[in-house]
């Protein structure tokens, strides 16, 4: 969770700013293999020798998700700023936000819109790790809510894949609010029969896994990934306990019951355009089945 304030400087370069370096090589953070970087990029930016899965960033998600072209970004307006007039050791957020939108104040830690998977429509959003790690500030919790209220209009399904440090330190109650927001804009998608299908990436932790992302009627995971709330040092340094072998990675958290599926990269669309074909096919029958839900009776 950022709340904590991580020591950055102690971090592998590779982590810090980019985890893919530029370069004709690169070097597993899994492995330790030296890989050629055109081949990592084929395999869709996963180690062909230990299957490692390398954080990519929103706009790398959506290419190879959407189908060619799909995507039509939305709520892009919805721009932050600092309310709290935030500074610390690092610096001023306004600054440190100037820096990460590099020239486009649209940019933020989650991008949304309209996309179509295997030919299916739905709402897609793509949160973004290199972006202040992925935090969820007011402007993630909106854009996330204004995605959850698009679907639910037009009854199609939402699709949020996170990766995210957990709530923005830099926005302080604005960003725990949005954990409700989200939250109850999902309750309402719920209670309407619409479909969510969450993916957690690594890593999904914090107020991030503690609100929307473990909401989905359908919870993917990528291979590894870390998923969790408190992080494993904090767990550790709290309770004063070794944690056990694969503590908070997906499959442990799959064999613990709170992920549906492991599905790597590469399977990742087709197993969405599975999952959507399942639920319009439900929804046409259920349309077709049940008459027209009667009008809400006036207020006195
Ligand atoms: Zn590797």
């Amino acid at each position: 969770m950022t709340w904590f304030r991580k020591k950055s400087a102690q971090l592998p370069m590779a982590f810090r700013r980019r985890e893919v370096p530029d370069g004709v090589w690169m070097k597993c953070a899994g492995c330790g293999e030296i890989l050629y970087r055109r081949e990592v990029e084929r395999r869709l930016w996963t180690c062909g020798r230990c299957g490692a899965h390398f954080r990519i960033s929103a706009a790398d998600y959506v290419a190879i998700l959407a189908d060619e072209g799909s995507f039509t970004p939305l709520f892009g307006e919805v721009q932050s700023v600092d309310p709290l007039e935030f500074s610390d050791a690092r610096g001023r957020y306004a600054d440190k936000l100037l820096e990460e939108q590099a020239g486009d104040p649209a940019r933020e830690a989650v991008v949304t819109g309209r996309a179509r998977i295997e030919s299916q429509p739905l709402v897609l959003a793509v949160m973004d790790f290199h972006f202040l790690g992925g935090s969820m500030g007011s402007v993630v919790g909106e854009r996330i809510a204004r995605a959850g209220g698009l679907a639910r209009r037009e009854r199609i399904a939402l699709v949020i894949l996170s990766c995210s440090g957990g709530a923005r330190m830099h926005e302080g109650i604005l960003s725990l609010m949005q954990m409700a927001k989200t939250c109850a804009e999902l309750g309402r998608l719920h209670e309407e029969g619409v479909p969510y299908i969450s993916i957690l990436a690594d890593p999904t932790t914090g107020g991030v896994s503690a609100s929307f992302a473990m909401l989905g009627d359908v919870i993917l995971a990528e291979p590894n990934a870390l998923i969790g709330f408190a992080g494993p040092r904090v767990i550790r340094e709290t309770i004063r306990e070794e944690l056990p072998p694969g503590f908070q990675r997906a499959e442990f958290t799959q064999e613990h019951g709170f992920v549906d599926l492991i599905v790597p990269r590469g399977e990742m669309r087709a197993t969405l355009g599975r999952l959507l074909r399942y639920f319009a096919d439900s929804e046409g029958r259920r349309r077709h089945r049940l008459p027209a839900p009667p009008a809400p009776a006036p207020r006195a």
